[in-house]
């Protein structure tokens, strides 16, 4: 799914001259930084549309022989560079002609307005006027308003590229009513309440040991036992830790630990698209506290099928709490690495996709 950014040409790539139009080649003069921020963006998979008005083009106030020259010095400069536009879209009337295409409306963008197949929520317009605001309102989509001061290239890029990854989701059935909060790029808040104090507990080892934020309340039929509560807690996290990742675009993809006291557990993790679970443990007891044992293979089952992951998991010891705990813990430590961002941005898979 594409990752556009439709981005506006004068005052925002190119400095806006006072009598805003660019009809010579010693007007040109391009925006602090937008060419490492361009790279930036690029290699974190959004693609560029250019969206442009310009007074009168092709009118004897603006012919188009005097456009042309630096408009196409921006285009070779940006490719040269490897910056490229998968559509260039100007409006060429003045606001007294009552166009459609003149921003903020969208005339312009039409093929995209229908177009259903690239991603709202992760693309945005860049552009230093109200209009490009404006623009942004009506595709559905957010806004950078450009400011060469306040809100520079290199501060955008990072904005977009390093953007935080969350997700919030509610899941409700007769059983369970259930909200689970992720924000990989955080370690805080870590708030759970399932109303079984051990399983808090094991929830509690997850976020701590991945050095991710977890906020997880869960109402559910512990009038009737707690398996619903903690296979469906285990779903809902799931959920929520696939939608966090997105499209695991610079993850460390794979987590592996060995947990050790005198239980010794083995946990290891792949992000991989699908869902597995090897489980090999034998408790001596069939319950810690309100948890009984054979929930813990069923809730790594339900976070792995929601996750789509490979989970291979395995626990030796005596102690019972300590070996379901070394499980938890295990299954933190090993996500931490698999969820971490490197910096080189790709999918890490030969497919090319997870
Ligand atoms: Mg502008």
């Amino acid at each position: 799914m594409k990752k556009i950014l439709f981005i506006d040409r004068d005052g925002t790539l190119i400095a806006e001259p006072p009598d805003q139009q660019i009809d010579r080649l010693d007007k040109f003069v391009l925006e602090p930084d937008c060419i490492p921020a361009l790279l930036r963006l690029r290699d974190a998979g959004f693609v560029f549309v250019m969206v442009s008005n310009q007074d009168g083009l092709g009118t004897a106030s603006f012919p188009e022989v005097d456009f042309h020259p630096p408009q196409n010095l921006l285009l070779d400069i940006l490719r040269s560079q490897g910056i490229t536009f998968e559509a260039i879209r100007i409006c060429p009337h003045k606001p007294a002609d009552l166009c459609d295409c003149r921003k903020p409306k969208t005339g312009l963008l039409l093929d995209y307005v229908k177009d259903t197949t690239w991603l709202r929520d992760q693309a945005a317009v860049i552009g230093d006027r109200e209009t490009d605001v404006k623009l942004a309102e009506n595709l559905g989509i957010r806004a950078f308003r450009y400011d060469r001061k306040s809100l520079g290239w290199t501060e955008i890029a990072r904005q977009l590229v390093d953007a935080p990854r969350r997700a919030s989701i509610e899941r409700k059935t007769k059983e369970t009513a259930i909200t689970v909060a992720v924000d990989l790029d955080a370690t805080g808040p870590i708030k759970l309440a399932t109303g079984l104090g051990f399983f808090d507990h094991m929830l509690e080892q997850i976020a701590r040991n991945a050095g991710i934020s977890l906020v997880i309340e869960c109402k559910g039929d512990l009038h009737i036992d707690e398996h619903h509560t903690i296979e469906d807690t285990g779903l809902a996290l799931g959920t929520a830790l696939r939608q966090a990742l997105g499209d695991k675009r610079g993850v460390g993809r794979y987590g592996f630990v060995m947990a050790m006291d005198e239980a010794l557990a083995n946990v290891a993790l792949d992000l991989s698209g699908r869902a597995w679970l090897v489980f090999d443990a034998k408790f001596p007891r069939d319950r810690v506290g309100e948890m009984p044992t054979e929930m813990v293979s069923h809730f790594f089952k339900s976070v792995s099928d929601n996750l789509a992951a490979t989970l291979n998991m395995s626990v030796t010891g005596d102690n019972t709490h300590h070996m379901v705990e070394a499980l938890f813990k295990g299954f933190g430590r090993a996500l931490r690495p698999a969820v971490a961002r490197s910096s080189g941005g790709d999918i890490p898979s030969s497919k090319g996709v997870l």
